[in-house]
């Protein structure tokens, strides 16, 4: 039975450390904060806002919320976006994507003052992943999946990693950053010939395709660790992921749950970037 890469223990860890550069950062007068944008009521973006505002209480972190309605049009949601540019006091904007309103969204990403991109919307945060030129943050749940690694420990350095999914959220991002700890990266996409045989062969398995249970026992082999980014409903309306959770368990060295693996770490992230973008103020 593989050992269960759990989330909270990676996000206990990041919140005490960044409770304490919170508290410093407040002793010297600036109470780090984040806008969070919502568009509608989407039950996935009020899990996550829901999520999102107990780690940043949890913290200190203070947070704006501007909830506008489903049919906002892209002029009002530019209007927000360049309050929040203008507004010193706020150090980072969560917008929930995606927005029904593709126009709309492309237009919030360009608005944004990349300064306070803190889950990667503008192409000038994109660019940075990409070049790893130390600017902007790359998106919470690319940089959570690399977070829950390290915490565990897992070498990456010259191993083979085979990445699932080649969205901008997602896959194409957390390529770059598994690239820039020196491991051998493969990015799959619907595309993909001989997909379940390219897994079996890496070392490491990040499975980001939206989904439910894509990746079954024939995608994997002992040894291997597997990160399942997917959150999805089952058969029977319950939350689970990419990966045949229980079958590929009985096979491979480690494994993230659904819920409670990646999900979980991905708000501590989103908190770590808000406190680094405040510390750039002072
Ligand atoms: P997305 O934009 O829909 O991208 C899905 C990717 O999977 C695409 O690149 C697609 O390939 C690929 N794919 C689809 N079917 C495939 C198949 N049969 N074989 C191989 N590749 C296939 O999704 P996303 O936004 O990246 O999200 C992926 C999953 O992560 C979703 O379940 C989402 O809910 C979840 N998610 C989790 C968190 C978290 O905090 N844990 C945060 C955000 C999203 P093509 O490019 O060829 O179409």
């Amino acid at each position: 039975m593989a050992d269960v890469l759990k989330g909270v223990p990676v996000a206990v860890s990041l919140t005490e450390e960044l409770t304490a550069r919170c508290e410093r950062l407040k002793a010297l007068g600036v109470t780090p904060s984040l806008a969070m944008l919502r568009v509608g009521e989407k039950p996935g973006d009020l899990a996550y806002e829901s999520g999102a505002l107990k780690r940043c209480e949890k913290i200190g972190i203070s947070v704006k919320k501007i909830i506008l309605p489903s049919d906002a049009d892209s002029k009002e949601i530019t209007a927000h976006i360049n309050e929040i540019n203008n507004d010193d006091s706020i150090h980072g904007l969560l917008m929930f994507r995606p927005l029904d309103d593709k126009s709309a969204e492309r237009s919030a990403c360009e608005a944004l003052d990349p300064s306070k991109d803190v889950d990667c919307m503008t192409d000038a945060s994109l660019s940075g992943v990409f070049t790893s030129s130390g600017k902007g943050y790359a998106p919470c749940t690319a940089q959570a999946c690399v977070e829950l690694l390290a915490h565990y420990g897992v070498i990456l350095e010259g191993k083979r990693v085979a990445v699932v999914g080649r969205s901008l959220v997602i896959g194409r991002p957390v390529s770059m950053l598994l690239m820039r700890e020196n491991a051998t990266v493969t990015m799959c996409h619907s595309k993909t010939q001989n997909l379940p045989e390219v897994c079996r062969n890496s070392d490491v398995l990040i499975a980001a395709i939206g989904k439910a249970k894509f990746i079954g026992a024939d995608f994997v082999s002992p040894g291997q660790v597997v990160i399942d980014v997917g959150i999805n409903t089952d058969d029977e309306g319950k939350l689970c992921g990419d990966v045949d959770y229980d079958s590929v368990s009985e096979i491979v060295r480690a494994i993230t749950p659904v819920p409670g693996g990646v999900g979980a770490v991905t708000t501590a992230v989103l908190a770590k970037h808000v406190i680094e973008s405040a510390e750039r103020v002072i």
